[in-house]
C-alpha cells in the first residue's frame, strides 16, 4: 500500500488535532509531509517531535523566528521551516504533497487553498470560508486542475457519503429532489431574544455536542456556521440553494440527509466526533479506523426536528440573500462575521451586534464591487469590508 503524504494546514487547531489523531492510528498509510499554524509555536514544537514533518510553516513572522531557534537548540532543525503567507501557498503546492488537509480557520485559509486546488491535491476541506468566498472561481480552479475536493464539515460528509461512491463534488446529483443540513441549533437554541442579544464569549464558545474552535464555536452559536454551510453545500453539490433546507436537531447524531426523487432519504448518523468525516476523507475511496466510540442504541431515546427560527437567528436568511445577491455579498457576509466574531470573543462588542452588523455590512458592501474575476478582487472586497468594521 503507497504512504499518502499529508499537508495539514491549521496543525494546531480542533481540525489539526483530529487529524494528527488519524495519522498517528495509521502510519503505515499516512505520513505527516508538512504542516502548519499561525503563532503556536509550542504546539508546533509538539507535533514536530511527534512526527518529524519534512516541512513545516508559521504564518506569524515572529512566531516563525521563534520557532526557528528553538528547532535549532533541540536538533530538530531537519524539519525545514518556512515562514509567511508565501510559505503556507509553497508548503500547499509541494509536489511531494498527495493530499491537503485545509484546517486553517477564516479567509485566511484561502490562498493556501487555492494553491493546493491549482496543483491538483486531494484537498479535503474543512476550511468553508474559503469556498463561500471565492464561491465559483474555486469550482472552476478544481476543475481546471482536476483536484479532488473531499468535505470533511461533518454535514457535507455526510451528503456526500449518502451520494454514493461515483459521486465527485460540483456536479449536480442525479435524482436528488433535496438536500437536508441538520444543525444543532447551538447553545442559545431555547434562550429568549433578549437572553442571546446579551450573551457572553465564555456562553457562546460553550457548544452543547462538539469541541470545536472559539470562531466556529460563535458561528454556531449565531447559527451563522449553518449559514456559511448553506454557501458551502450550494457550491459543492451544484444545488440551487432553494433546495437546501435546514432542519435542526439538537442532539447531533444524524449529520444529514439526502432525499432522492423516489422519496428515499439517506442519512449518515454517528458519534458528534470530527475524527469520522476525517476518518472517511482520508482513507475514500476505502474505510479505516477512527476510534470514534459507537452509537449507544440503549441510551439513545429520541431524535428531535424542528423548524429554524429565523427571527431569534437571522443568519439562515442572510446566506439566502447573499446567494440570491451575487458572489460579492458571500465576501461582505463573511468578511463582517469574521471581524464582528473577532471583536465579540476580545469584549468588544455585545452578541446582538454581530447579526446587526452583518445585515448592514451585506447592504452597504455587496452592490459595491463588481463581480471578482480572480482571487486578488476577492482578497481586496474581503480587505475593504473589513477595515471598515474593524475599529
Ligand atoms: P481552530 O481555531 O481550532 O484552529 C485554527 C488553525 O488555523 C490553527 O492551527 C491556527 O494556528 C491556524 N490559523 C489561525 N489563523 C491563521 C492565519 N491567519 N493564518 C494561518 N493560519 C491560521 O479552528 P478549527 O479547527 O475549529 O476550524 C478550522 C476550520 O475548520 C474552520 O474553517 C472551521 O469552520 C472548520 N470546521 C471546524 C470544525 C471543528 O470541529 N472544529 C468542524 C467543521 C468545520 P494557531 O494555533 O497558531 O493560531
Ligand atoms: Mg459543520
Amino acid at each position: 500500500m503507497t504512504v499518502k503524504r499529508i499537508c495539514l494546514l491549521g496543525a494546531t487547531g480542533s481540525i489539526g488535532k483530529s487529524t494528527l489523531d488519524l495519522i498517528a492510528q495509521h502510519p503505515d498509510q499516512f505520513e505527516l509531509f508538512s504542516a502548519s499554524a499561525n503563532s503556536d509555536v509550542e504546539g508546533m514544537l509538539r507535533l514536530v517531535q511527534a512526527f518529524k514533518p519534512t516541512q513545516v510553516c508559521m504564518r506569524d513572522e515572529a512566531a516563525g523566528q521563534r520557532l526557528s531557534s528553538q528547532l535549532k537548540a533541540l536538533g530538530l532543525a531537519k524539519t525545514e521551516l518556512l515562514i509567511g503567507g508565501q510559505g503556507l501557498n509553497n508548503l500547499a503546492a509541494h509536489p511531494s504533497v498527495d493530499t491537503v488537509v485545509a484546517g486553517i480557520v477564516g479567509i485566511a485559509g484561502l490562498l493556501p487553498v487555492w494553491s493546493a486546488v491549482s496543483t491538483g491535491k486531494s484537498v479535503l476541506l474543512a476550511n468553508k470560508e474559503a469556498l463561500v468566498c471565492a464561491g465559483e472561481l474555486f469550482v472552476q480552479a478544481a476543475k481546471r486542475s482536476d483536484a479532488r475536493i473531499l468535505p470533511i464539515d461533518s454535514e457535507h460528509n455526510a451528503i456526500f457519503q449518502c451520494l454514493g461512491p461515483a459521486y465527485r463534488c460540483f456536479t449536480r446529483p442525479a435524482s436528488v429532489r433535496r438536500l437536508l443540513l441538520t444543525a444543532s441549533g447551538g447553545p442559545f437554541r431555547q434562550w429568549s431574544p433578549e437572553a442571546i442579544r446579551s450573551a457572553t464569549p465564555e456562553q457562546a464558545v460553550k457548544h452543547p455536542n462538539w469541541v470545536m474552535g472559539p470562531k466556529i464555536s460563535v458561528d454556531s452559536a449565531t447559527m451563522m456556521n449553518k449559514a456559511l454551510e448553506l454557501i458551502e453545500a450550494h457550491w459543492l453539490f451544484a444545488m440551487p440553494a432553494a433546495e437546501i433546507e435546514v432542519v435542526i436537531h439538537p442532539q447531533s447524531i444524524i449529520h444529514s440527509m439526502v432525499e432522492f426523487q423516489d422519496g428515499s432519504t439517506l442519512a449518515q448518523l454517528g458519534a458528534p466526533d470530527m475524527r469520522t468525516p476525517i476518518a472517511h476523507a482520508m482513507a475514500w475511496p476505502h474505510r479505516i479506523q477512527s476510534s470514534v466510540e459507537s452509537l449507544n442504541w440503549s441510551q439513545l431515546r429520541e431524535l428531535q426536528f424542528e423548524v429554524p427560527d429565523n427571527k431569534r437567528f437571522p443568519s439562515l436568511e442572510f446566506a439566502r440573500h447573499a446567494l440570491a445577491s451575487g458572489p460579492v455579498a458571500s465576501i461582505c457576509l463573511n468578511a463582517t462575521n469574521e471581524v464582528m466574531v473577532a471583536r465579540f470573543l476580545k469584549g468588544d462588542c455585545a452578541f446582538g451586534a454581530i447579526f446587526d452588523q452583518v445585515e448592514e455590512g451585506l447592504s452597504r458592501f455587496a452592490g459595491r464591487f463588481p463581480i471578482p474575476t480572480g482571487l486578488d478582487d476577492v482578497m481586496a472586497i474581503d480587505t475593504e469590508v473589513r477595515s471598515f468594521y474593524a475599529h
